[in-house]
């Protein structure tokens, strides 16, 4: 039987150790942390998002705040949100949430903020400390899922890792997380050739790539360590039949969709020696990640570190 690793666990346990850090930081600093969230927009998804993240801060005792610009709003007028975010000295983490508005400069905004209150981890001075290997704020998803491998005890070091996927925000950092735990990176992308071929080779397969159930049984090599990043929502129920095994498919009729990753979940779990289901693996890390992001600013910032 494959072992399955189990996301919510794992955010459970990060959740955890928060809160006492939280707590050491009001003793010391006489506030908590701070995280100022932009929503600009009316974007359903982000809603989502951000509520989810809202709540867990506030659930650690992280004091945080959400912008609401409108859908018309313009990149100088984020710009300015950002400018005084960076000065208060009481908000250490700002994150804007992507995608903003259509006709916003978003790497202008992006820019903007200042690095160390990025904790999103997307500021170029925070990709070059990563990618230098120094402490700096760490991309959620791919530091999530570098946590979930260690607690689970995965031996990252000499193992072939393939990445599929090179966005800034998941691919590229996830490779240089794996490299930093002395892992043997591949990175591949929409031009890689043979790349069933390429995934084979993997000791370690992280798929994020955004098609639902593209990573098939040609692409695992049998024992290999699968990571699923994708998310997908499948609303055909053609497309939900090739996907699902048939248990699966009452699900579907009672919902109208499922949820699925890049890798074909019944090949993944015939397949793989571990993996990160869809729903409940790589999805809860992010948001405790973030939460740890932001206690490391606050810490960073209040010289409790
Ligand atoms: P993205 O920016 O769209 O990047 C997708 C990457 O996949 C690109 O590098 C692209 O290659 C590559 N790709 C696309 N089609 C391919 C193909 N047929 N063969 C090989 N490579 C292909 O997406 P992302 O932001 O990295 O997100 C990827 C997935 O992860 C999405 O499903 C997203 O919803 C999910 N996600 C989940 C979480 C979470 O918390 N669980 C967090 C973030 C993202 P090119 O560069 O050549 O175009």
């Amino acid at each position: 039987m494959p072992l399955i690793l189990d996301g919510n666990r794992i955010r459970d346990q990060i959740k955890a150790e928060c809160r006492p850090r939280v707590e050491r930081i009001v003793a010391g600093a006489g506030r908590p942390p701070g995280l100022a969230v932009i929503l600009a927009g009316d974007d359903p998804a982000s809603q989502i998002y951000v509520r989810g993240k809202t709540k867990t801060a506030g659930e650690l005792g992280i004091y945080n705040e959400t912008m609401t610009p409108p859908d018309s709003t313009t990149t100088d007028e984020l710009l300015e949100m950002v400018r005084i975010l960076n000065e208060r000295p009481e908000i250490d983490g700002i994150l804007v949430q992507l995608p903003l508005p259509r006709g916003v400069d978003s790497q202008r905004v992006l820019l903007a903020v200042a690095p160390e209150k990025d904790v999103d981890g997307f500021h170029p001075c925070n990709v070059g400390l990563l990618s230098t290997g120094r402490k700096g704020p760490k991309p959620c998803t791919p530091a999530g899922i570098i946590e979930l491998l260690k607690r689970y005890e995965i031996p990252m070091a000499g193992r072939k890792a393939v990445v599929v996927g090179r966005s800034d925000i998941v691919g590229k950092p996830m490779a240089m997380l794996l490299l930093q735990e002395n892992a043997t990176v591949t990175i591949c992308h929409s031009r890689t050739r043979d790349l069933a071929g390429v995934c084979r080779e993997a000791e370690i397969l992280v798929a994020a790539i955004g098609r639902p159930a593209m990573i098939t049984a040609e692409y695992i090599q049998p024992g290999a360590v699968v990571v699923d990043v994708g998310q997908s929502r499948i609303d055909s129920r053609t497309e939900a039949e090739r996907i699902f095994e048939p248990n699966r498919m009452a699900d579907f009729d009672r919902r109208g969709s499922l949820l699925v990753g890049d890798v074909h979940p019944g090949d993944m779990a015939r397949l793989a020696s571990a993996y990160t289901p869809v729903p409940g693996g790589v999805g809860p890390l992010t948001i405790a990640m973030l939460m740890s992001n932001t206690i490391d600013s606050a810490e960073r910032r209040t010289g409790l570190c």
